[in-house]
């Protein structure tokens, strides 16, 4: 399998009616950066900076930080990487720096909300993803935004640092864009104010279809009940789509449900076209986007969606046309 799929490597990945999708990694470790050689994806989706703080015994001080993006910058070259802001908290547990018992760890003190109060944290991860991008351009996406008020104090604190660099004479990255995670259902009702001041947007679909089925990510007794893309989580995540075309904006699908062909399938046929996955899905997905006649699923997909024909499985809908095609 692993011949056959580094054959299509070089090969862009456009559907069979001349849709291109961009097919992206997702990563936290530095050493499975190399992978993008194999896979040919565009570039690094989402960087999970967390990783680096929890396999560590204590805080990663500036230089450590500093050191890890630049050899990730360095590693993907000229391809582009998103460095997702600190995402502590939840199923991500940093052993060392464990707070109060949590009753709902997901719903509790973490990510944006950690970082915003504890400020001296997040300046020194924003210095270090600075510093380490020596004037290159830099994507910073910020998870679990809840309020847009509190992506415009990320942005804020992000300024400061530039500011900062700037008078001290250090470059400034040519480009910095900030992009905003769309995970917590309460944004889906927030999009007017946050797509004008985010420069793009990723949705993260383990916490998004968590929170919107309250069905915990890590449970599969309660998970598997809810398929992430039945009718009513794909009509929540085309909404998203529809606000991010209407404003301009990059959309990205960074959570896992982009590197599982059904569930790709039914994020192309809702029109997202950035899927950012684990590196070994990137040669099956890529398979089945080189194969497909994505506008007869786009269009019988949102005609299902409008219906309001609630029987309609949208699973057995796309599975009929795979079969088809
Ligand atoms: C997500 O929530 O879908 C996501 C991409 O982030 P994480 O899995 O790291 O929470
Ligand atoms: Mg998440």
């Amino acid at each position: 399998r692993r011949a056959h799929y580094l054959a299509l490597r070089d090969r862009p990945a456009v559907t069979r009616d001349g849709i291109e999708i961009t097919l992206l990694h997702n990563s936290g470790l530095v050493a499975d950066l190399p992978m993008l050689n194999d896979t040919g994806a565009v570039g690094v989706g989402l960087f999970r900076t967390e990783l680096q703080f929890m396999i560590a015994s204590k805080l990663p001080r500036l230089s450590e930080q500093i050191e890890l993006y630049a050899e990730a910058m360095r590693i993907v070259g000229d391809k582009p990487i998103v460095f997702r802001l600190l995402d502590i908290g939840g199923d991500k547990v940093v052993p060392y720096m464990r707070s109060a018992v949590e009753e709902n760890p997901a719903m509790g003190w973490r990510s944006l909300r950690l970082a915003l109060d504890r400020p001296g944290l997040l300046r020194t991860q924003v210095r270090a993803l600075l510093m380490a991008a020596n004037g290159r351009p830099l994507k910073i996406l910020v998870p679990m935004v809840t309020e847009t008020s509190e992506f415009r104090q990320a942005r804020l604190v992000v300024a400061k640092e530039v500011e900062r660099l700037r008078r001290a004479g250090e470059k400034v990255p040519e480009k910095l864009e900030l992009g905003a995670m769309v995970e917590v259902p309460s944004l889906l009702f927030e999009l007017d104010q946050l797509m004008p001041e985010a420069d793009f947007v990723s949705i993260g679909s383990n916490d998004l279809v968590q929170f919107l089925t309250a069905a915990d990510r890590a449970n599969p007794r309660v998970a598997r009940s809810y398929d992430p893309i039945a009718l009513p989580r794909l009509r929540a995540l085309r909404h998203v789509v529809e606000s991010a075309r209407r404003y301009g904006l990059p959309l990205t699908m960074c959570g896992e449900l982009a590197g599982k062909p059904m569930e790709a399938l039914a994020l192309m046929a809702i029109g997202m076209t950035r899927l950012s996955m684990g590196p070994p899905s990137i040669g099956p997905i890529k398979e089945m986007v080189l194969g497909l006649d994505l506008e007869p699923i786009r269009r019988s997909v949102s005609a299902a969606l409008l219906d309001g024909s609630d029987g309609v499985s949208i699973r057995e809908l796309l599975g009929e046309w795979v079969e088809r095609q």
